[in-house]
């Protein structure tokens, strides 16, 4: 079946960069200052790929149609820094823990390193690096100033009181200051992290420097209080409506006629269930990591909101069915958002994925297999770096926002986000109508043809 776009517009302006462009000569050097170690290799046979490896297959192919030089993919599939660091809060409780944390730098030829902080039990420091990755290419993309980072801590924060959890976010801030600054990498929130982490870690930088504010933004996703940006926490959210918006306009569909399923119910999730329900679309089903609801007539997502704030999960709503979390990318719906982990649509449930579109909330929610199968059954994926690029944008606008001081009004930020995703949709797509090529596909085209284009433009000295 192809791309998913039936009704694609073709003849625009595609991504501005020729695949002739980027034959330039570019010399074989040896790296030897990267602190890599493994590069994917650590998923056991046959199991789902990891972050990292699909990351990369996304990148190898794109330099396969990019023609890149053989030195140049090397050097965009490693990152300039890959640290782990040891921390060992006293937590409230009097213990005295030892947890692994993770930074890394992939890539900041466009600017400094943006990307959220992690905080999830099971991640990997070769997760970070994948994501770090996927922030490089969402940069680009989006069209802002800055390369790509990620950071983590491995912990359970649904486990800890909220005070264990400020004491460890600020163990890291302590840990892993000289990785953070707005000329290097700026952190924001991500899966198990808030604004409330942000403001800690804002202040633990301001302490360090015997200061009342920071000179300049050194982390994004700040309560608005203490120089957040309105709507940042919604951003993320929103955005990916917009760009299911923006393509049910370019397919025919109306939000009227859609039902939409939802994976993970946390900022991006309960955000994109909200604002998709207000545009009139039914929310059929919602996972979450305590179990998954389903209820093919509708599921009132306020009131979802308000039992989740009260028992902690979507597990137990009235009305609905109690479904397994992992079912939930199976029902039948016309738009799947996974919303929560990495490496969720495999090859394992791809055939049974009843959507017409895939909206990717999360990072890297579907693995290279099952890429293949959607683009053979003709689903839509509109690919992570594009559909959730709104948090980053945002976080951008509070980046500019901070060394001018001055708050910038709610609805200019939203009108800002809403013109800014449309604009990278409407590129996405028509290069793919063009190009008989998939949307994740045309995306990291232009996405790695940018960046590669920024480290030429820098030149190859040091
Ligand atoms: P969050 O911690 O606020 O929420 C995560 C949600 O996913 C929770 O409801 C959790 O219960 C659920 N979840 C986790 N694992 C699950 C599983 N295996 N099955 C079902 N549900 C599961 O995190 P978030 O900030 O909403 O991030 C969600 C995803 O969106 C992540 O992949 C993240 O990298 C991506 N993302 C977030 C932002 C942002 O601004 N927060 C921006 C871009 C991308």
């Amino acid at each position: 079946m192809g791309n998913g776009l039936s009704e694609g517009v073709a003849g625009q302006e595609g991504p501005g960069l020729s695949a002739v462009a980027l034959r330039v000569h570019y010399p074989a050097v040896r790296t030897t200052v990267h602190r890599t170690t493994t590069q994917g290799e650590t998923a056991v046979p046959g199991s789902a790929k990891t972050i990292l490896q699909t990351s990369l297959h996304n990148l190898q192919q794109s330099a396969e149609r990019l023609d890149l030089d053989p030195s140049m993919r090397e050097r965009l599939a490693r990152p300039r820094e890959r640290t782990e660091i040891s921390i060992n809060p006293l937590l409230p409780d009097g213990r005295v823990v030892n947890l692994p944390a993770y930074v890394v730098l992939h890539n900041d030829a466009l600017g400094p390193a943006k990307g959220g902080i992690r905080m999830t039990p099971d991640v990997t420091l070769d997760d970070v690096t994948g994501l770090a990755m996927e922030m490089t290419w969402k940069t680009s993309l989006v069209g802002v100033p800055f390369g790509g980072g990620k950071s983590a801590v491995q912990f359970d924060p649904g486990a800890s009181d909220p005070r264990a959890k400020e004491t460890i976010i600020r163990s890291f801030t302590r840990a892993a200051l000289r990785h953070i600054g707005p000329e290097v990498y700026v952190p924001a929130p991500d899966m198990g992290t808030n604004e409330a982490d942000m403001a800690h870690i804002r202040d633990c930088i301001a302490y360090s420097a015997s200061a009342s504010i920071t000179r300049g933004c050194y982390v994004t996703g700040k309560p608005v209080i203490l120089g957040g940006i309105l709507g940042r926490r919604e951003a993320t959210g929103k955005g990916v409506v917009y760009t299911i918006r923006a393509a049910c306009e370019r397919l025919g569909l109306s939000p009227v006629d859609l039902r939409v399923a939802v994976q993970g119910f946390g900022n991006v999730g309960s955000v994109a269930a909200l604002e998709i329900a207000a545009c009139g679309a039914r929310i059929v089903g919602v996972a979450d990591l305590t179990g998954g609801i389903a209820a093919p007539v509708g599921i009132d997502v306020h009131d979802l909101g308000e039992h989740v704030r009260r028992t902690g999960g979507v597990r137990g709503f009235p009305g609905a069915t109690a479904v397994d979390a992992r079912e939930i990318l199976e029902v039948d719906c016309d738009v799947l958002i996974p919303a929560a982990a990495g490496s969720q649509i495999t090859e394992a449930n791809a055939e049974r994925i009843k959507a017409r579109i895939v909206a990717e909330g999360a990072n890297a929610p579907t693995t290279p297999e099952a890429d293949e199968v959607l683009k053979r059954r003709g689903v839509l994926v509109i690919p992570d770096i594009l559909c959730n690029a709104g948090g980053v944008f945002v976080s951008y606008l509070e980046y500019t926002q901070e060394t001018q001081r001055e708050q910038m009004p709610r609805q200019e930020v939203e009108r800002r986000l809403e013109e800014r995703m449309r604009d990278r949709l409407k590129l996405v797509w028509d290069a793919t109508a063009e190009k008989g090529l998939t949307m994740r596909e045309t995306a990291m085209d232009i996405a790695v043809g940018r960046v590669v284009e920024a480290i030429l433009a820098r030149g190859l000295l040091p």
